[in-house]
């Protein structure tokens, strides 16, 4: 039975906010629905086994390949995203699908645990098995609305849950797309599906299902981890960041300038893991900036630069560089929305910067660099920590070895040395945030383990008694013994195991 829609969303371009769909809310009912034919399809899926479920991903990925281009062209258009980004993004998720693919066998595989000394665990024989929440659901940002989404399915499906997908409202057209291959292209198992919606329908979904894989602002993740408190579901939360880079006096300035501009303006500074501030030591200080300058200056909007997804994330933009301006900061390039039709900024850089300003403090999730100048490592170090935030950050040092020195100093959840976003892109190493910018962690083991749980299996190895020792009726003697035999076990240096006799 179709539940009747009465509510929209409208999706627009935000290069030229021209109209590109109207697509009807799923409310409630829909997402229950959506749910139960999700739970009631899974048990099969977990069934085929892993070997079976990474032959649909591959079908997949190869139907991916097949239709970037299109997919593409809908990214580009519902996001602003330039075409060399947008690209990148489903090989992204080809990466996903092949990585999981084939750490899948040693992560969901059962685990063996060797025998203890205590002669009551040396009979048993114990297992670990892994087994998948059943329901998954992915709540999704709009700045990479494929791989933020059906990216961290991947590792769900692999690991048997079946998925519900949740985009933003405000870029729900390429994930539609893609599940639609899934569904109706590539005939896959029914354990997929979409729901479209804003904050209820994302509310819903939570209620919903058995683990929530979300990504967003950290106000969104604390109201989402709110709602899945009410019924004890787990969350991995993917949130924010402000993310500082550090140059230090040896630094090759060259890379490290290409670096914090690829990494600041990188999807028009709208990544999570965007470069959003910068500490240079004082000897270098000038050198750095003019190079910076350059070399903004010389993005093109459209080729290297996007739109902004929208008027209020430029009013964000707009509100952090009055802030900053009327606390003393210089403006050395850009400052202003760029001359043309839609949601465009110019690429700006900001001087005479400290953490009095809002610009330093929170995320601005915009084309704007923020450089400050510092007397050496420890105070950049001091103030990269000067953060509620802890998502990721940068070190530049002519020794990388003196770069990785400071990264372990810094809070965060990944620190690329002499790179910038690098680690985000190894799907092999957990990126998580610290501090408010998450819980949990996308990548590496954690990455697929966290769609499954963890199930002890003990068994007898040997043929067991009618009772065993601790069992009921109590004695003195063998209590006494059972006592004696844990403390000798346990006791570590002569005087206590002598007392254990
Ligand atoms: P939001 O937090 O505004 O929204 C994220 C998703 O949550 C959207 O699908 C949104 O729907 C939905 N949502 C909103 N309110 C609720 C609610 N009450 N319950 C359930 N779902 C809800 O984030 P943005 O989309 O603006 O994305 C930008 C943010 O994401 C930035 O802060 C960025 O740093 C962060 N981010 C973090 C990443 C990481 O890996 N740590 C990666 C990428 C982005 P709708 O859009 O329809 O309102």
């Amino acid at each position: 039975m179709s539940t009747l829609i009465t509510e929209f969303i409208t999706v627009q371009s935000p290069a030229d906010r021209s109209v590109l769909a109207d697509l009807g809310v799923d409310g409630p009912d829909r997402v229950a629905t959506a749910a139960a034919s999700l739970r009631a399809a899974q048990p099969a899926w977990e069934t085929l086994g892993l070997e079976q479920r990474s032959r649909w991903l591959a079908a997949m990925r190869d139907w991916l390949l097949d239709n970037t281009e299109r997919i593409v062209d809908i990214m580009e258009a519902e996001a602003g995203k330039v075409r060399a980004e947008a690209a990148l993004e489903l090989g992204w998720v080809c990466d996903i699908i092949n990585n999981y693919s084939r750490r899948g066998p040693e992560l969901l595989g059962d685990k063996r645990i060797g025998a203890s000394l205590l002669p009551l665990r040396a009979t048993k024989r114990y297992t670990i098995q892994r087994r998948p929440h059943q329901l998954v659901g992915v709540i999704g940002p709009w700045n990479f609305p494929v791989v933020l989404t059906f990216g961290d399915a991947i590792p769900a499906l692999l690991a048997g849950a079946a998925v519900l997908l949740k985009p933003s409202e405000v870029t729900p057209l390429a994930l539609r797309e893609v599940v639609r291959g899934w569904q109706q292209e590539l005939g896959a198992p029914p354990v997929v599906d979409i729901v479209l919606g804003r904050a209820e329908t994302g509310g819903a979904l939570i209620d919903e299902v058995d683990f929530v894989q979300f990504t967003g602002s950290t106000r969104t993740g604390k109201a989402v981890a709110r709602r899945a408190a009410e019924t004890l579901t787990q969350v991995s939360l993917e949130l924010g960041g402000k993310d500082p880079m550090i140059v230090l006096g040896d630094a090759d300035l060259e890379r490290a300038a290409n670096a914090a501009v690829w990494g600041g303006f990188v999807n028009s500074g709208q990544v999570c893991i965007s470069v959003e501030r910068v500490y240079v030591e004082a000897p270098v200080y000038d050198e750095f900036v003019a190079r910076v300058v350059d070399k903004v200056k010389a993005l093109r909007h459209g080729t290297d630069l996007g739109a902004m997804i929208s008027p209020a994330q430029i009013g964000i933009v707009e509100d952090h560089l009055a802030d900053a301006r009327a606390k003393g900061a210089r403006v050395l390039t850009g400052g202003s929305r760029a001359d043309r039709e839609g949601d465009w900024y110019q690429p700006t850089v900001l001087v005479d910067v400290n953490h009095a300003m809002t610009v330093m403090r929170e995320e601005t999730f915009g084309p704007v660099l923020p450089i400050m100048k510092v007397d050496g490592a420890q105070e950049a170090i001091r103030l990269a920590n000067d953060s509620p935030f802890g998502l990721a950050a940068t070190v530049f040092a002519g020794d990388a070895r003196a770069g990785e020195e400071v990264a372990r100093q810094i809070d965060a959840g990944t620190v690329n040395v002499n790179d910038a976003l690098h680690g985000a892109m190894c799907i092999d190493v957990p990126m998580g945030g610290w501090k408010a910018s998450g819980i949990g962690a996308r990548g590496g083991d954690y990455g697929m383990l966290k769609f499954t749980r963890a199930k002890t299996v003990t068994a007898p190895r040997l043929p067991a008694p009618a009772a065993e020792p601790l069992w009921f009726p109590y004695d003195s003697v063998r209590a006494q013994i059972a006592q004696r035999a844990m403390r000798f076990i346990n006791a570590r240096g002569r005087r206590r195991w002598q007392s254990s006799r």
